[in-house]
C-alpha cells in the first residue's frame, strides 16, 4: 500500500475563470491521488461560487466520480467568474462553508486571476476565521484547527501566459485546434490560390499565434510581444508576394487578437485583410477561430501533463503545514516545478505592463528563449532568397533512415528552407542509406518542399538500412562527387548507427570527415542525447484517439481490453499512452511481467468487477515480454473472467506512424533542425568536421558529440539508459490503481 500521507486530511479541488482542456485529467488526477495518499477529497462546483454558495456546491467525491472524464473538455466540475469573490464577505462566506466540511486545503485549477484571487484568501485566512468567530458563526475549536489555509495552483489557461513554465493546461489542446483550421485553410487557399488572415487568441500572449504559424507553414505573424516597426503593410506585403515569386500558392497571415504596432493602437484581422487586398490585389477572408480554440477533446499531452500535475500538486499539498507558502505546478524541461504562487501571477503580469510601456525586447525575453529562437526562425522559413548573403555557402545533404516517423518531412523542409536562407545549396538523398551509395542526390529549391509541413511520411524516402563494410566506399565517392560539405541524418536509431559508421570510418574514409549530425525522428522516442524524438507525440495522439474509441464500443457492456503499441523495447508509448487513455495497468519491457504480478492483477480486476466495474483497459508495450504476449494476456484474463466480462484485444499498428505530424513535433522538428543547421556552420567556419547529436534535453536544445552515442545507450534493447519519463511510473499507478475497501 501506498504511504498514506492524506490520513485525516481533506482537500478541495475546484476550477475558475476561463475552461481550458486538460482541466479534467487535472481534476481526475487530483480526486484519486488524494483517495490513494488516504486523504478525503471534495469537489467544488462552479469555481469560488460553490464556496460561497456552499451546500450541494461542496461535494465529497470518490474514484468513480471522476471516471470517463479524461477525454473531455471543458471541466465537469464547472467554472465560474465570481463576482462574489472578489468582496470580502463573499471570502468569509467561503472559509466558513470550507471549516464546515472541514476543508483546509486547496487546489486551484484557473488562471492568473484565479490564483491570484486564491492567494488573498490564503492570506485573509486566520482574519477571516477570527471575524466569523466574532460573529458567532464559527466554533473557536474550528478556527482553531484551521490555523492556516494551505493551497496549490495549477494554471488551466489556453494561452500559455504564464511565466516560469512551458506549457499551461489546455494550450497544446488550442494548438491543435488551430493547426488543424490552418491546414484545412491552406488546402483550400492553395486551390484558388487565395490569401487568409486567421485570428488566434492570445491577448497579451503571443504563444499561439507564432507557435501556429511555424507549424502551420504560414507566412506572417502579428503578436503583442513583437509589433512590427512603421511601414509594416508594405514589408508584409513585399514578403507575400516574394513567398508567391517563388512558388507558394497561398498565403496565411496570423494575427493574435492583442496584435499592435508600435505605437499601441490595435492591428484587427480585418484591417490586416484589407491591406492585402489593396495592395496585392488578391482575395482575402478572414477566419476568426473563436471559442472552438477551448473546445474539443484535450490533446494527449493536455491530459498526461495534468495528470501528472495534479499527482504533483496533491503530494505537495498533502504535505505542506500550516507555514507552507503556495506554490503554483507547471511544467518545466519535462520535469514538474513548483514556482512562488505569487511570483508567478506577479511575473506574468509584468509581461503586459512591458507590452503596455513599449518595452518589448523584454517581454519577448520574458517569454523565455525558444520563443525568440522560434520567432527567428520563423522570419527564416518565410524568406525565399537568402537572407545571410554566403559567398562561402556550403552543399548541406539533408535525408532520413530508420523507421518511418511523422514530422519527417517538416524537418525535411525546415532544413530546405532554413538553410537556403543561410545561403546554403540543400540536396536531398532520396531513399537513406542505399540512396546516398547509388547517388541519388539532388538539390531541393525553395518550392520544392512547399506544403510539406503538414504532410504525414517522408517524401525524401527512407530505409532500415544501415551500410555494410563494402558500401562505405561508394557512399565516400558519392559525397565527393556530389561535393557534399555535411550530412544531416533525420531518422531512428538505425539511422543513427549509420551514421556512427561513417564517423567510426573517418580515419579510413577521408570523405567521412565532415559534419555529421543525427536528428531524432521515432515514435518509439528511444535516441540517444534526446528526451524526446520527433513522431513520438503523433503516435500518442494516435494512441489516445484510439483508446477513447476502444473504450466507447464497450459501452454497453462489461469488458476487458488488452490494447497493444508500437515501441519495440521502449515503452515509452506504452506508458504514456497509458496515462493519457486512462488505462488500469500498463506493462512494459522496463519492468518485464512476471506471472506472480499477472495474477495479481487478475484477482483485482475480478473483485473490481464484482464491485460494479465495467471497464478494464490495459495497455502492452509490443515487446513487453517475450512469452506474456498480448494474446496470452487477453486469453488469461478471458480464462479468469468467470464469464461476468469479455476481453478483446487491439493491436495498434502501423496507424502509430502515420499521419500528419502534431503540432509539438511539428515545432521540434523546426526547432531541432534549426540547431542542427548552426552547427553545422559553426564546424564549417571552423575548418572543423565534428559529428553531433541534437536533441532535446528539458526544455534546451543541446548536441552531444557522436563519439559518446554508444555510452548512451542499452544497444541490446536500443534504448537510452537513461528514460526521463520512467518517473511517471508511480503517477499510472496512484491514478489507475484504486485503492481496495480495508476489509
Ligand atoms: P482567470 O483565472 O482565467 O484569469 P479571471 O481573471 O476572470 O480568470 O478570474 C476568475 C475568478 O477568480 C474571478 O471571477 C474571481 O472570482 C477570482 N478572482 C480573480 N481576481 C481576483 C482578485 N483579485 N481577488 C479575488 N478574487 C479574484
Amino acid at each position: 500500500m501506498t504511504e498514506q500521507i492524506g490520513a485525516g486530511k481533506r482537500i478541495g479541488i475546484l476550477t475558475s475563470g476561463g475552461d481550458a482542456q486538460g482541466m479534467n485529467a487535472a481534476v481526475r488526477a487530483v480526486v484519486r491521488t488524494a483517495i490513494s495518499l488516504g486523504a478525503e477529497v471534495y469537489a467544488v462546483f462552479e469555481g469560488y461560487q460553490g464556496m460561497i454558495d456552499g451546500g450541494a456546491g461542496i461535494r465529497r467525491f470518490g474514484w468513480d466520480d471522476v471516471g470517463n472524464v479524461l477525454h473531455r473538455g471543458g471541466t465537469v466540475i464547472g467554472t465560474f467568474r465570481s463576482k462574489d469573490f472578489r468582496e470580502r464577505a463573499g471570502r468569509r462566506a467561503a472559509a466558513r462553508n470550507l471549516l464546515a466540511n472541514g476543508i483546509d486545503r486547496l487546489v486551484v485549477i484557473g488562471g492568473d486571476g484565479s490564483l491570484s484571487g486564491l492567494d488573498l484568501f490564503r492570506t485573509e485566512w486566520p482574519d477571516l476565521l477570527a471575524e466569523l468567530v466574532e460573529a458567532g458563526e464559527l466554533d473557536q475549536e474550528v478556527a482553531d484547527a484551521h490555523p492556516a489555509l494551505m493551497i496549490a495552483g495549477l494554471v488551466g489557461s489556453i494561452d500559455n501566459d504564464l511565466v516560469g513554465t512551458d506549457m499551461t493546461i489546455g494550450a497544446d489542446s488550442a494548438l491543435h485546434r488551430i493547426v488543424d483550421a490552418i491546414d484545412d485553410l491552406a488546402s483550400t487557399a492553395a486551390s484558388h490560390q487565395r490569401s487568409f488572415v486567421v485570428e488566434v487568441m492570445g491577448r497579451h500572449c503571443g504563444y499561439l499565434a507564432l507557435m501556429a504559424a511555424v507549424a502551420g507553414g504560414c507566412d506572417y505573424v502579428l503578436i503583442p510581444e513583437d509589433p512590427p516597426e512603421a511601414g509594416w503593410e508594405e514589408r508584409m506585403c513585399a514578403e507575400l508576394a516574394r513567398g508567391r515569386a517563388a512558388g507558394r500558392r497561398d498565403s496565411i497571415v496570423v494575427v493574435a487578437e492583442g496584435a499592435t504596432d508600435r505605437e499601441g493602437n490595435a492591428i484587427t484581422s480585418e484591417q490586416v485583410r484589407q491591406i492585402i487586398e489593396q495592395r496585392l490585389g488578391e482575395d482575402t477572408r478572414v477566419t476568426i477561430l473563436g471559442h472552438v480554440q477551448r473546445g474539443g477533446r484535450p490533446s494527449a499531452f493536455d491530459r498526461w501533463c495534468s495528470t501528472w500535475l495534479g499527482y504533483e500538486a496533491v503530494r505537495a499539498l498533502l504535505a505542506a503545514d500550516p507555514g507552507s507558502e503556495g506554490h503554483v505546478f507547471g511544467i518545466r524541461g519535462n520535469r514538474v516545478a513548483a514556482v512562488p504562487l505569487m511570483d508567478a501571477v506577479r511575473n506574468t503580469r509584468e509581461v503586459s505592463h512591458l507590452i503596455d510601456a513599449g518595452d518589448y525586447t523584454a517581454a519577448m525575453a520574458a517569454r523565455g528563449q525558444s520563443f525568440g529562437v522560434m520567432a527567428q526562425l520563423l522570419r527564416e522559413l518565410t524568406e525565399p532568397s537568402r537572407i545571410t548573403v554566403n559567398e562561402a555557402g556550403k552543399r548541406i545533404g539533408i535525408m532520413h533512415a530508420g523507421g518511418l516517423a511523422p514530422g519527417m518531412n517538416t524537418a525535411a523542409r525546415a532544413a530546405v528552407r532554413l538553410g537556403i536562407s543561410r545561403g546554403h545549396t540543400m540536396l536531398g538523398v532520396r531513399d537513406g542509406f542505399p540512396g546516398l551509395r547509388d547517388g541519388r542526390i539532388t538539390e531541393l529549391a525553395w518550392a520544392d518542399v512547399e506544403a510539406w509541413t503538414a504532410d504525414g511520411g517522408a517524401n525524401l524516402g527512407l530505409r532500415r538500412t544501415i551500410p555494410g563494410i563494402e558500401e562505405l566506399y561508394p557512399i565516400g565517392r558519392q559525397l565527393e562527387n556530389h561535393q557534399v560539405d555535411a550530412l544531416l541524418m533525420i531518422g531512428g536509431w538505425n539511422g543513427y548507427q549509420a551514421m556512427y559508421r561513417l564517423h567510426d570510418e573517418r580515419d579510413r574514409y577521408p570523405a567521412f570527415r565532415i559534419p555529421l549530425m543525427c536528428v531524432p525522428a521515432s515514435i518509439d522516442n528511444n535516441l540517444p542525447g534526446s528526451e524526446l524524438a520527433i513522431g513520438a507525440d503523433t503516435a500518442l495522439n494516435v494512441i489516445v484517439e484510439a483508446i477513447d474509441r476502444i473504450k466507447q464500443s464497450a459501452a454497453a457492456t462489461r469488458r476487458s481490453f488488452v490494447v497493444e503499441t508500437m515501441g519495440r523495447y521502449c515503452g515509452y508509448l506504452a506508458l504514456m499512452g497509458g496515462l493519457a487513455g486512462g488505462s488500469e495497468r500498463v506493462y512494459l519491457h522496463e519492468e518485464g511481467i512476471t506471472l506472480a504480478q499477472l495474477n495479481r492483477d487478475i484477482e483485482w480486476l475480478r473483485r473490481s468487477f464484482a464491485r460494479g466495474r465495467s471497464l478494464f483497459l490495459a495497455v502492452r508495450n509490443e515487446r513487453a515480454n517475450e512469452e506474456y504476449t498480448t494474446d496470452v494476456i487477453a486469453r488469461m484474463l478471458r480464462a479468469e473472467s468467470g464469464g461476468v466480462y469479455d476481453v478483446r484485444q487491439s493491436v495498434l499498428g502501423h496507424q502509430q506512424q502515420g499521419g500528419s505530424p502534431s503540432p509539438f513535433d511539428r515545432l521540434m522538428a523546426t526547432r531541432l533542425v534549426g540547431h542542427a543547421l548552426d552547427k553545422i556552420a559553426e564546424q564549417l567556419d571552423a575548418g572543423a568536421d565534428g559529428s553531433y547529436l541534437v536533441g532535446l534535453t528539458g526544455s534546451r536544445v543541446k548536441d552531444v558529440p557522436m563519439g559518446d552515442m554508444m555510452s548512451l545507450m542499452n544497444t541490446t534493447v536500443r534504448r537510452p539508459h537513461d528514460q526521463w519519463w520512467l518517473r511517471l511510473r508511480e503517477v499510472v499507478t496512484a491514478v489507475s490503481d484504486e485503492p481496495e475497501p480495508q476489509s
